[in-house]
């Protein structure tokens, strides 16, 4: 048993070791905020310049070769947000009406929203701890006990209804186990879409998320590793599917010079050029915002180095985070001690968050299939997301 003094000392010395990371306690300490250091400025006022605002011009197609050079990526296709990049990477994979789709229950809503787009069900699956993404093992245990593949589909034996993709979601930044996936994947005759959303600059045996699946969706939302106010990107290598994903993604009309054709529904999921304008000054300066990740990261590790009932989430082996999102875990899933850090942390202007509500607990997500949350469930109760800006470090 842990007494009320023990526990207030815990709680103490690690608020101690927060406020010696975060250098300036006069102002709010947002949990990440954009950094708009280069050539933002110049891009977005030639834009507006030059009239070429919306869904034309030429940053969109300069984001998407800077998209497609620093990721590795075959094809890169830009889109007005990572959901809508999500939702296409859905319907590009072949995901119908009355599918399933499995997501981990511990993701942003927004991977279950573009399932739910599709007419398909989002279908839950535990964490690992090591990665704090979907564990591999624990699924091919659960479909051993409840699909079986038919005619080369997974088909859930439970709800009849057709397993075609599973969505990882690579959390914080760090990746999630892409060796087991990749094979769970081939194994089950399941589709692969990454959620990489989180991870721009983040690599899998040094290999760039997005590149292991069939598709993978990015996002530049304001709090991402780099922004475009808003924005998403579709990343693939098969040239068919890249060349699909710009037609859905652009009203699916057809090349002609003056008639408006459309071969069938499409979506207007372009990014706009104001906004492709800022992610181009952003790639410029992402490798030193990665710079800064890792040094911030490391700030943390040492101030935690002895405090003991707590960690930081460090990159799982064989990776290379982008430390998105510092993580405090604590060693054991405690509820209160985690919401009274939160009490204190946000008291003192610092802007500290637990982890997404998980997806079985939203109302709105609370009858999907879903297997044993074991330790999605514990990993809500062990999480503290601490401020994380790349100039935090500086
Ligand atoms: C940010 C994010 C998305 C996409 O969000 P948008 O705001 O639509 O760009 C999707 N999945 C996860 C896990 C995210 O964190």
């Amino acid at each position: 048993m842990t007494t009320p003094a023990g526990r207030s000392s815990t709680h103490d010395v690690i608020v101690d070791a927060v406020k010696r990371v975060l250098p300036d306690l006069r102002s709010p300490v947002a949990l990440h905020e954009p950094s708009f250091g280069g050539n933002e400025w110049q891009y977005v006022k030639e834009c507006i310049d030059t009239k070429w605002v919306s869904s034309a011009g030429k940053y969109v197609d300069r984001f998407e070769e800077m998209l497609k050079g620093f990721t590795g990526a075959g094809y890169a296709v830009a889109t007005v947000n990572g959901t809508a990049a999500l939702h296409a990477c859905l319907l590009l994979t072949g995901v119908e009406h009355g599918d399933e789709v499995l997501i981990p229950a511990l993701t942003f809503i927004a991977t279950a929203n573009a399932v739910s787009y599709t007419g398909a069900r989002p279908h839950l699956v535990d964490s690992d701890t090591a990665t704090l993404g979907v564990d591999a093992s624990k699924l091919d245990h659960y479909l051993r006990e409840t699909a079986a593949v038919r005619d080369g589909v997974c088909r859930n034996l439970r709800t009849g209804a057709v397993i075609r993709a599973l969505v990882p979601m690579h959390t914080f930044g760090h990746p999630v186990d892409l060796d087991a996936i990749t094979a769970l994947c081939a194994r089950w005759q399941i589709q692969l879409v990454e959620d990489a959303a989180e991870s721009l600059g983040s690599y899998y045996r040094g290999r760039h998320t997005g590149n292991f699946g069939t598709v993978a969706a990015l996002s530049f939302n304001g709090n991402k590793v780099i922004t475009t106010g808003g924005g998403g990107a579709i990343l693939t290598n098969d040239p068919a599917l890249a060349k699909l994903a710009k037609h859905i993604t652009t009203t699916a009309r057809t090349a002609h010079r003056w008639s408006f054709m459309h071969d069938q529904v499409g979506y207007n999921y372009r990014l706009p050029n104001l906004n492709a304008a800022l992610g181009c000054a952003q790639v410029e300066q992402l490798p030193g915002f990665l710079e800064s990740k890792r040094a911030l990261a490391q700030r943390y590790f040492d101030a935690f180095e002895d405090v003991s009932g707590v960690s930081i989430m460090r990159e799982p082996a064989h990776c290379r985070s982008n430390y998105w999102l510092n993580a405090l875990l604590l060693d054991r899933p405690d509820v209160a001690v985690r919401d009274r850090l939160l009490e204190t942390l946000n008291g003192l202007g610092i802007m500290a968050r637990p982890v997404w509500t998980l997806m079985h607990r939203l109302p709105v997500y609370a009858d999907c299939p879903r297997m044993d949350l074991a330790q999605a469930e514990a990993l809500d109760a062990r999480i503290v997301n601490l401020p994380s800006s790349p100039f935090l470090a500086d």
